[in-house]
């Protein structure tokens, strides 16, 4: 552990239990329930003690939820008092992003500087977007059914079940509050059971603002006990999932046994297409950032690289030589470029893709074990494999790691063949500078997001979703205002017409 590492552990405590947060207050870790360890994949030691919520915890926090959107002052507020509130949580985020930002990188792993530049600006942000999102939200009306006025309005959905990964907690679960309660509603958030400490702490922080009590509510501990208490709850009205894919299909099972709408942003194995008019620098940054960025950790990785076979030996030369030259080391460290992967369970996973490669008949290029320069802590080597072809397991399934997999191609319709016989479709990339190569890739990519010659990049107003296994619904402003809210349709005539008067004679 660097000094750094060791500066921010004395200016910073963490809490020794974690515990869930219900109706404005921290849950004590006297009652029942069991404690898991909260590990640091910086040295694998312990940093804390989740006390998991039961399946009563979970309904005290729901009950709550439900109490303050039923007979709470949110949903009542006019939109400028809830955009008030909503500013005043990003400001407090932003007030705290040092803290934040070390304990997202101490239990993630991600790095420290990512994490403050990005994650944590992009949790504030996501409450100022959101907020402005509800403040300019507009209804219809619609006069053609003379004499009579229909207008729609849309109300707050009620009470929202929010579900997250440990991959980008701050980011993502922030924008799941955010877009829930900004349109008046409440929500039960549980994070992931191996990355608690950030959003614990920002709902503490939350309630340093003026938000009224019960509007957000955390439950901690794993999916089957907490998570699945939290989903069946019959007094949830609406659930929000971002995670893995066999997960979603269980928790979509289980929504619909009580009619709940879900929606669900789930794993990728996006294609990054890598053409010969390419510029071939940048498409090189682009790739590496595209499989590595976040420890590998991310749905939208372009973890298959297609690389247009008369370009693919120098390409995939230079991106071996800067994978061995990645910086993987202690998060919190500035000049570290790759933190640990989150869990042990999970780096033996990422591991294991290795010999699963091999016996498909893959080939090695760089990587493949875990950084020998480290004592403790889960840090793997950069690593790529060149697959036999796009059936090989390493193609097919989502390794979210570290852990690149290249094919080559002969044209473009070979290409995004390959790129569409995945069963998922969140995200593609393609670089090139010949332009009907580009609009064929994104018109015939079966996915959510097509980047053009750029890594990943969100635009919160537009949607973000994925096709096939990769989710049902998306996120955006327009999205997230229809998931949240019921319409309404009310119909008033514009004239005293004469009814007819059934019953009226003898
Ligand atoms: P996961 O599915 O194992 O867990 C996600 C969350 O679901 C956790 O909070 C977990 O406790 C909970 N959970 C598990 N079983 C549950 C159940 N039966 N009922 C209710 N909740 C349950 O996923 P993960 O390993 O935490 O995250 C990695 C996955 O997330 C990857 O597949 C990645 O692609 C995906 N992801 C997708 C997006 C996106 O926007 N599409 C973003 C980030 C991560």
């Amino acid at each position: 552990m660097n000094a750094v590492t060791q500066d921010m552990m004395k200016k910073f405590s963490v809490n020794q239990h974690v515990t869930s947060f219900i109706d404005g207050n921290s849950v004590s870790p006297s009652g029942s329930g069991e404690d898991i360890p909260v590990i640091s994949p910086i040295t694998e030691g312990q940093i804390s003690l989740l006390r998991e919520a039961s399946i009563d915890e979970v309904d005290h926090a729901v009950r709550n939820a439900r109490d303050a959107f039923e007979n709470g002052p949110w949903r009542h507020m006019s939109v400028d008092e809830r955009k008030a509130i909503m500013l005043q949580i990003r400001d407090v985020i932003a007030a705290n992003a040092d803290e934040l930002a070390y304990l997202e990188s101490l239990n993630a792993g991600l790095t420290l500087n990512y994490v403050k530049g990005f994650h944590v600006k992009r949790a504030g942000w996501n409450f100022e977007f959101f907020a402005e999102v509800a403040s300019q939200a507009s209804g219809e009306a619609y006069t053609q059914t003379q004499p009579y006025l229909s207008v729609v309005t849309r109300e707050p959905i009620g009470v929202g079940a929010l579900i997250g990964p440990w991959n980008a907690p701050l980011a993502l679960c922030s924008m799941k509050v955010a877009s829930c309660i900004a349109f008046g509603n409440t929500c039960v958030l549980k994070p992931s059971e191996f990355t608690p400490l950030s959003l614990r702490r920002v709902v503490e922080l939350i309630h340093e603002t003026d938000i009224p009590k019960g509007v957000v509510n955390l439950v901690n501990g794993r999916g089957h006990v907490t998570g699945d208490a939290l989903v069946s709850h019959p007094e949830v009205d609406v659930v929000s999932f971002t995670g893995g894919t066999k997960t979603g299909a269980m928790i979509a099972a289980r929504a619909g046994e009580g009619l709940k709408p879900v929606g669900l942003e789930l794993g990728g194995k996006s294609a990054n297409i890598i053409t010969a008019t390419a510029d071939m620098d940048r498409a090189l940054d682009g790739a590496i950032l595209g499989i590595y960025s976040n420890n590998g950790q991310q749905c939208l990785a372009g973890s298959r690289i297609l690389v247009e076979r008369s370009i693919a030996d120098e390409l995939i030369e230079k991106f071996v030589a800067r994978s061995k030259k990645i910086k993987v080391g202690d998060p919190m460290d500035g000049a570290t470029e790759i933190g640990p992967v989150c869990y042990r369970a999970h780096m033996d996973r990422v591991l294991s893709f290795v010999d699963i490669a091999k016996n498909d008949g893959g080939e090695l290029l760089t990587g493949g074990s875990r950084d020998s320069r480290h004592e403790t802590g889960l840090y793997l080597e950069p690593t790529a494999v060149m697959a036999k072809s796009n059936d090989a397991q390493v193609c097919q399934e989502e390794i979210f790691g570290p852990f690149a997999t290249f094919l080559t191609y002969d044209d473009i319709d070979e290409a995004l063949a390959i790129a569409n016989a995945s069963e998922f479709g969140l995200v593609g990339y393609i670089w090139s500078d010949h332009l009907p190569t580009v609009m064929k890739a994104s018109q015939e990519m079966r996915a959510g997001t097509i980047w053009v010659n750029t890594p990943m990049t969100r635009e919160l107003r537009a949607p973000f979703g994925g096709y096939k296994k990769s989710g049902i619904g998306r996120d955006s402003a327009k999205d997230c205002l229809q998931f949240f809210t019921e319409e309404k349709t009310t119909t008033i005539p514009m004239s005293t017409f004469p009814l007819a008067k059934w019953g009226a004679s003898d």
